[in-house]
């Protein structure tokens, strides 16, 4: 996790007690203004794109609402098919977005008139809220997402005229098939966007793309369910019975996105975001191959936490693992996308530098002690007040291939033993093994 959840994690904590109190601890209220201002704005935008879609669209007729009822029926055992599964990929994973539940949202943005596509993503959602245990803030904020997308990528199909797909030639198949594909690229993007904004203003930090726009497994995730969407758009214009097909496809579809959810927790130290050591060492062995394969260097750097011990005595375990967060940001900050860092264990780090000779190394590892020793961590204290941990340092070992050590345990051997030396020497440094 990446500094940008250290906010909320804490807010959903509370519930319960009277109705007054509760509102004050919403979690909204410990968010910065202007993120706050930034989701009240969506909202209010959603609210009003609803209310004018729906008053400029007219009273729908009855085959509307046969579709309506078809796409929440078939979310409805979708939803409950793949509730205790979405329980537990949700509980792992705080920061996921997307759900396959969007199959039959957007299949409602193609075919349905506005005003029940957006009533069905609203009962949808709301049937999911009760699984998601999410802060009510990001539920509404990203629930507005949505109903702006579905608003626009709606606007997006109406505009090519009514949609019937029967007796379609190959051509017409071409061109409905691309009004397809524009909405769908449509839906996704201005989610991505709004919410893209929303993660940007969150962030504490300087946001990376990835945390930004997401993962490359929640973007295809998100493009299977828009794809499923479109098809199903299409059943349910055609043979609506065999719509049954795809709520068997999307709930397998949800086991996929679980097991894909694990393959990546295996790999994933849970407190930082970064590789664990299994993780590490697997990326490392290939790009330490790839090295040898073309002759060059590599380096792999220690890091250590200076008196890390003392963080936890004086402000509580809790501020500690706020420092682990910023180093791990800081760590990302301070090195190339190509670099592997991982959590080594406790308060170590491990960054594997491809084609990196001594000196260059020894600049990364600098850069890293400085960017650590800068850091300015707001955190609480043992009894929960606000505090910031500022002026730590770190001592840093570096070993290089093929100088130090050929093989990747070694290498880690030779990094440990100079994170000693630096210990010995005072700490706060970078230290080159002998
Ligand atoms: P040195 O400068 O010699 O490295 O001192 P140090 O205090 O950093 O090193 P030491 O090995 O004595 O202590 C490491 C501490 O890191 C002890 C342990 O409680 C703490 N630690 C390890 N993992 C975690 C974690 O996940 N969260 C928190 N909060 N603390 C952790
Ligand atoms: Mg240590
Ligand atoms: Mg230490």
């Amino acid at each position: 996790m990446s500094p940008i959840s250290v906010n909320d994690q804490r807010g959903s904590r509370h519930s319960g007690g009277p109705i007054l109190v509760r509102l004050r601890r919403w979690a909204l209220w410990r968010q910065r203004p202007r993120l706050i201002g930034y989701m009240v704005l969506c909202e209010l935008l959603a609210t009003a794109g609803a209310v004018v879609a729906a008053v400029m669209t007219p009273a729908p007729a009855r085959s509307d609402w046969f579709r309506f009822l078809a796409l929440a029926l078939c979310a409805t055992v979708h939803l409950q098919l793949s509730r205790r599964q979405e329980e537990r990929r949700r509980s792992r994973k705080p920061t996921v977005q997307i759900d396959l539940v969007g199959i039959w949202s957007f299949a409602g943005v193609v075919v349905l008139p506005v005003h029940l596509a957006l009533l069905g993503i609203v009962l949808s959602r709301v049937q999911r809220y009760v699984v998601a245990r999410r802060p009510l803030f990001r539920f509404m904020f990203s629930t507005s997402s949505v109903l702006l997308a579905a608003v626009v990528a709606h606007e997006v199909v109406t505009a090519f005229g009514v949609r019937t797909w029967s007796r379609s030639t190959v051509l017409d198949s071409v061109s409905e098939f691309g009004i397809l594909m524009l909405a769908g690229f449509v839906y996704f993007s201005v989610q991505a966007a709004i919410v893209g904004v929303g993660i940007v203003l969150l962030s504490t930090t300087r946001p990376t793309l990835r945390t930004v726009l997401g993962t490359k497994d929640d973007n295809e995730l998100e493009a299977l369910t828009i794809a499923l969407g479109a098809v199903t758009a299409v059943l349910l214009v055609n043979m609506p019975a065999a719509l049954a097909i795809i709520v068997v496809v999307s709930v397998i579809g949800n086991r996929i996105a679980e097991v894909r959810q694990l393959q990546v927790d295996v790999r994933t130290d849970p407190k930082t975001g970064l590789l664990n050591i299994r993780g590490w060492r697997e990326d490392a062995e290939r790009a330490l191959a790839r090295v040898e394969r073309a002759h060059n260097s590599a380096a792999v750097l220690m890091v250590d936490l200076d008196h890390f011990k003392s963080i936890n005595d004086t402000w509580g375990h809790p501020a500690g693992d706020d420092m682990l967060e910023y180093v791990a940001h800081a760590l990302r900050g301070a090195t190339r996308p190509g670099d592997i860092i991982g959590r080594f264990g406790g308060e170590e780090f491990v960054v594997f530098l491809p084609d990196a000779d001594v000196d260059e190394a020894k600049l990364a590892g600098e850069r890293i002690r400085r960017m650590i020793s800068e850091l300015h961590v707001p955190t609480t204290d043992k009894r929960g007040g606000p505090v910031a941990i500022t002026n730590r340092t770190a001592s840093i070992g570096v070993a290089v291939h093929p100088e130090h050590a050929k093989g990747l345990g070694e290498l880690l051997q030779a990094a440990d033993a100079a994170v000693y030396e630096a210990k010995e020497n005072g700490r706060d440094q970078v230290r080159v093994t002998l």
